[in-house]
């Protein structure tokens, strides 16, 4: 995405009590952050957090943590928690790459992935957040029956994610290329990018995978 740096974000990131501190600390009981024994759930690059502060509106009965590498974008999702805070929902301004520093094999429940870049270009393919490396990271950290669900616009990191998520040995339980003309559950929560994308007529392609034991 597009950045614009915000003076001051780091900053404020690191002083919000929304904001995992010391994450590495916590590793492998994440839930004394929340004081219950909830399943946690993440979602990698959770932008502005519309996403994720909607579903720990929803869902009190789960633990959430919205992980962003840029401070001046999760600047944005600190200041949608407000009111509706049920206090299960933290953010970590982190990268993808460092999870299994901050949570032990088995310790996550789901992981939620929307519309994260698709850096096109061959030579960049080991950034998609869907590559092997990053699935391997992924099948670690979940738990036995959890799962990722996987959201995007692109039609070509779709495929690309359907083939590296069976050639690592994931199934794929469901998927669709176009969200919007299936039916669209009203469970469904659109992100920012969603938001954007749908309304220029763009299909929004969905998957559930799960790493088969
Ligand atoms: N999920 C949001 C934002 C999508 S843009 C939405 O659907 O609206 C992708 C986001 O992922 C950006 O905010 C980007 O900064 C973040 N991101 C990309 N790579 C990341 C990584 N390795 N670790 C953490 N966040 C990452």
């Amino acid at each position: 995405m597009r950045l614009r740096h915000i003076p001051g974000s780091e900053e404020a990131v690191a002083q919000s009590p929304y904001v995992i501190s010391g994450p590495e600390s916590y590793r492998g009981r994440m839930n004394e952050l929340f004081g219950n024994d909830s399943p946690v759930r993440i979602e990698i690059g959770c932008g502005k957090g519309r996403f994720i502060t909607e579903l720990a509106h929803r869902d009190p009965l789960a633990d959430y943590i919205g992980i962003e590498r840029y401070s001046s974008v999760l600047l944005h999702a600190l200041k949608k928690i407000g009111d509706s805070d049920a206090g299960n929902l933290l953010f970590l301004c982190e990268d993808a790459s460092e999870l299994e520093k901050f949570f032990v094999p088995g310790e996550i429940d789901r992981i939620y992935l929307n519309f994260p870049d698709p850096w096109p270009k061959d030579r960049h393919a080991h950034r998609r957040l869907t590559s092997p490396g990053f699935l391997a990271i992924y099948r670690n950290i979940l738990k036995e029956g959890g799962h990722l669900e996987f959201k995007t616009d692109n039609e070509a990191l779709f495929d690309y994610s359907l083939s590296t998520l069976r050639e690592c040995g994931w199934e794929i339980p469901a998927s669709t290329r176009d969200l919007y003309a299936d039916d669209l559950s009203e469970e469904n929560i659109a992100t920012e990018y969603e938001i954007k994308f749908s309304s220029r007529g763009n299909p929004i392609f969905r998957l559930i995978a799960e790493p088969d034991d």
